[in-house]
């Protein structure tokens, strides 16, 4: 199949790509890496008249740490060269585990994190763990940049926060592990496909927190793969919370999460039934790696 015809422009900056898009409204599109959209219009599930190509503008593939150990990810960053880099895996332990999850090394070259997290697929892995990671999302449109917290810009199936006329420019993540710090962070991402490389049938990023009696302090679970977006298990973050992580409380957890957090979908993939048992099981096993990884000293952060 082919796309229904459209307008291309390929902007050589970013001031050029809000101006395109301020001009055609809803009728224009993003294009980023491709590997979502261009499927989607071949299969004349999107039809935009107009494509404004963000491939050229360099300021958007930045990949960058502040002084204050916050990682800076432009949204043209390719999900390979996140992958790749030393300064993410040096940085974000979360995140440079997750990304061989996502997709297949193909996709990757070409497929962007701002363009995972536009998207939003339910079973993505990048949004479960930009929320696990309380990163916030930088928002350009033609009245400037605003800052969203990752946790209110998934609003919903294949919806965020973004505007017409809006580009997400970029992702910024938060050093939590410093040397004062008192709390000892751990962090782990598991998931679940028929074959790697998939979209999973379930998947989990974990981020949890150990303060200087051994006690949970910080408890984020974030699903993917089981609601409309990524889906935070509130109720079993909170049932660690104040207590010592030991191979029961874990368990317990994983029990709430998949039976309290959780209401999934089934579909052609799998059953509710199988996807409840898939998060009670990961669930378990990612928080046990996360509180392993949080009281190991030199265990990635
Ligand atoms: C076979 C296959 C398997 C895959 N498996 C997985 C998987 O396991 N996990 C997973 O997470 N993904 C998977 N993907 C999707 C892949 O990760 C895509 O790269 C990603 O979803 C979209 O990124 P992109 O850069 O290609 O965006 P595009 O396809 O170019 O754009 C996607 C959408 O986001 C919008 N957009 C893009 N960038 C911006 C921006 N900066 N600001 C505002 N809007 C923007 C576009 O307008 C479009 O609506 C798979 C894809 C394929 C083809």
């Amino acid at each position: 199949m082919k796309p229904p015809p459209f307008e291309y422009h390929r902007p050589d900056t970013l001031d050029e790509a809000l101006s395109l898009l301020a001009v055609h409204g809803r009728d224009a599109k993003v294009l980023a890496g491709g590997q979502s959209l261009v499927p989607a219009m071949n299969f004349r599930l999107a039809r935009p008249a107009v494509l404004v190509d963000l491939g050229r503008i360099g300021e958007l593939r930045e990949l960058t740490v502040e002084d204050a150990g916050t990682l800076r990810i432009g949204a043209m960053t390719t999900q390979r060269a996140v992958e790749l880099s030393r300064t993410v895996a040096d940085h974000s332990a979360l995140l440079h585990e997750t990304m061989p999850w996502v997709a297949h090394p193909q996709i990757r070259n070409r497929g962007t994190v701002g363009g995972s997290l536009a998207h939003a697929d339910p079973a993505a892995e990048l949004p479960a763990v930009m929320i696990a990671l309380d990163a916030a999302m930088i928002i350009t449109g033609v009245n400037g940049p605003r800052r969203v917290p990752a946790q209110d810009f998934f609003t919903g199936l294949f919806t965020t926060a973004l505007e017409p006329g809006d580009l997400l420019t970029q992702v910024l993540i938060e050093g939590h592990q410093t040397a004062a710090s008192e709390t000892r962070f751990g962090a782990a991402f598991t998931e679940i496909a028929r074959r790697h490389g998939d979209f999973a049938l379930v998947g989990v990023a974990v981020r949890v927190g150990v303060d200087m009696v051994g006690s949970c302090s910080v408890a984020e679970i974030v699903l993917l793969s089981v609601g409309d977006g990524p889906v935070r298990a509130a109720h079993a973050a909170q049932a660690l919370i104040g207590e010592q992580p030991d191979p029961t409380r874990l368990a317990e957890a994983a029990e709430v999460a998949a039976h309290k957090d959780i209401d999934p979908p089934s579909d052609i993939h799998a059953s509710a039934a199988y996807r409840r048992q898939l998060a009670r099981v990961l669930v378990r096993r990612a928080l046990t790696t996360a509180f392993t990884r949080a009281t190991s000293p030199g265990s990635p952060r």
